[in-house]
């Protein structure tokens, strides 16, 4: 079973790859996750994606790109992954369907997550990261048992320096311009889902899973 999540930032793709991992055993791989673990460790990559995040853009799709193809081949990709946040581009979707084509394999489902811009906003002023281990948060949805302090690990959670507002009105422009295109190609190669946003955690879920044993 092969996934990609799709939606804009903030729409809960993370969130709700996690849990598709706990119910199906297969791995959630985020390129975000993957690109701020190298900004913390100081990587040559996490060097060069740095300004490119903070700043709200995209990460050039080179860099990327050879990152995914790599993971994909690790052992825990076998029965399959659910991609989250990548490929956010048409080259990059390019890029991925040749790397499968090689081994003879295809995306099974691409699931978008539909949310409108204002509920986005909102929702992100709210979110909340462990500094420690990346698990994420929202001070009402989904706040921490106790206040600023990661449930998972005990670290600090704090406001990722990519949900200042100012930011994300930059990431959601960069959304609809590089990435919503996505919708449309993956409409045409037969494997796109739209999924309402709204509905919320149990909603959502529920709305995946029904897609993902449809097949
Ligand atoms: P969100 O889904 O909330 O925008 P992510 O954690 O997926 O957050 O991504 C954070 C940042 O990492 C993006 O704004 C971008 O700079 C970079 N990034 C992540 N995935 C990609 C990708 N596939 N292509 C280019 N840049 C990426
Ligand atoms: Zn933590």
């Amino acid at each position: 079973m092969k996934i990609i999540m799709l939606g804009a930032p903030g729409a809960g793709k993370g969130t709700y790859a996690k849990e598709i991992t706990q119910k199906y055993s297969i791995p959630a791989i985020s390129t975000g996750d993957i690109l701020r673990e190298n900004v913390k460790n100081g990587t040559e990559l996490g060097k060069k994606a740095k300004g490119f995040m903070d700043a709200g853009a995209l990460v050039p799709d080179e860099l990327v790109c050879d990152i995914v193809v790599d993971r994909l081949q690790k052992d825990d990709c076998k029965n399959g992954y659910i991609l989250d946040g990548f490929p956010r581009t048409i080259p990059q979707a390019e890029e991925l369907k040749k790397a499968l084509e090689n081994q003879g394999a295809a995306i099974d489902f691409a699931i978008d997550i539909e949310m409108p811009d204002e509920a986005i906003i909102e929702r992100m002023s709210g979110r909340r990261v462990c500094k420690g281990c990346g698990a994420t948060y929202h001070v009402v949805n989904i706040p921490p048992k106790k206040e600023g302090i990661c449930d998972e690990c005990g670290s600090e959670i704090i406001l990722r320096a990519d949900d200042a507002p100012e930011t994300v009105k930059k990431r959601l422009g960069v959304y609809h311009e590089e990435t919503a295109p996505l919708i449309e190609y993956y409409k045409k190669e037969g494997i796109l889902h739209e999924i309402d946003g709204t509905l919320g955690l149990e909603g959502c879920i529920n709305a995946i899973c029904d897609v993902l044993e449809s097949k």
